[in-house]
């Protein structure tokens, strides 16, 4: 039985990721009926009782997903999801709380010296782009947009150190809007397991997404997505005998058929 699980949003690792090579090792593999047949879509994997069956899954599993990176606002979650690349929520909840206690505002981070802010992430990783990302939205949204983080996809990713990825991690979480789709590393990796999208950037995965998954649930199937990739589709050995998506995915990377 699956838990529920807070949502736990992860950074990208660039900006054109691999597709993992099928393993094997220890698969046990039986005959078991197909879905993609008998579904009289031209589309096959994308039939849309396939895509039905996908998101119903993800809701009896996920019902109830949060923004794992603490957050008292927009600015702050902004923030936060700029530190979290290539690093984990737990390690930026950490960090975060001095750092906004020190700079709470994006006036005060635009204001603040490099090597404090520096000094202040420097376990997040990459700190010395993070920081003069970090200063540099300081700086743009109190300068250019009042002091408020802006509500729309167009002018968030404006900001330094704001991309695609965290414009709609912001969006969706914060004003409920969803102009994208979320597409980390686990989103990526998923929905190519799932055969739902075969691009080899994020960029061509979410649009490649957004053609085919309802707008309604962009926000959410994302917020799953990631969830399931840390809880049970991990990238080297998923623990499909545990997951609630089993019998609609196909990927060779399976671990267990039933
Ligand atoms: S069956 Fe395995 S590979 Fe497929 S989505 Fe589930 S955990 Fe991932």
């Amino acid at each position: 039985m699956l838990r529920r699980y807070k949502l736990a949003i992860m950074g990208t690792t660039g900006t054109k990721l691999a597709k993992k090579k099928p393993t094997t090792t220890g698969s046990k593999k039986t005959a078991r009926p197909d879905i993609r047949k008998g579904t009289n879509s031209p589309r096959g994997d994308l039939a849309p009782e396939r895509i039905a069956a996908i998101l119903k899954g993800l809701d009896e599993a996920y019902p109830d997903v949060e923004c794992a990176l603490h957050h008292r606002s927009p600015w702050e979650l902004l923030v936060a999801t700029i530190l979290s690349a290539q690093c984990t929520d737990v390690r930026v909840n950490i960090v975060t709380p001095e750092l906004f206690r020190r700079f709470p505002t994006p006036a005060a981070m635009a204001k603040a010296k490099l090597p404090e802010i520096e000094e202040l992430i420097r376990t997040a990783g990459f700190f010395h782009n993070k920081a003069k990302s970090i200063q540099g939205a300081g700086r743009r949204i109190s300068e250019d947009f009042g002091g408020k983080v802006p509500e729309t996809l167009a002018e968030l990713i404006t900001v330094p150190g704001a991309a695609r990825k965290t414009a709609n991690v912001v969006l969706g979480v914060c004003f409920g809007k969803a102009e994208g789709v979320v597409v980390d590393t686990h989103v990526f990796r998923i929905t190519h397991r799932l055969d739902l999208a075969k691009g080899d950037t994020p960029q061509k995965v979410e649009q490649e997404l957004m053609q085919l998954i309802p707008q309604e649930r962009w926000i959410n199937f994302s917020h799953q997505i990631i969830h399931h990739g840390r809880q049970v589709c991990i990238a080297r050995k998923p623990k499909c005998d545990q997951c609630i998506l089993e019998t609609v995915c196909h990927s060779e990377d399976k671990t267990w058929h039933s």
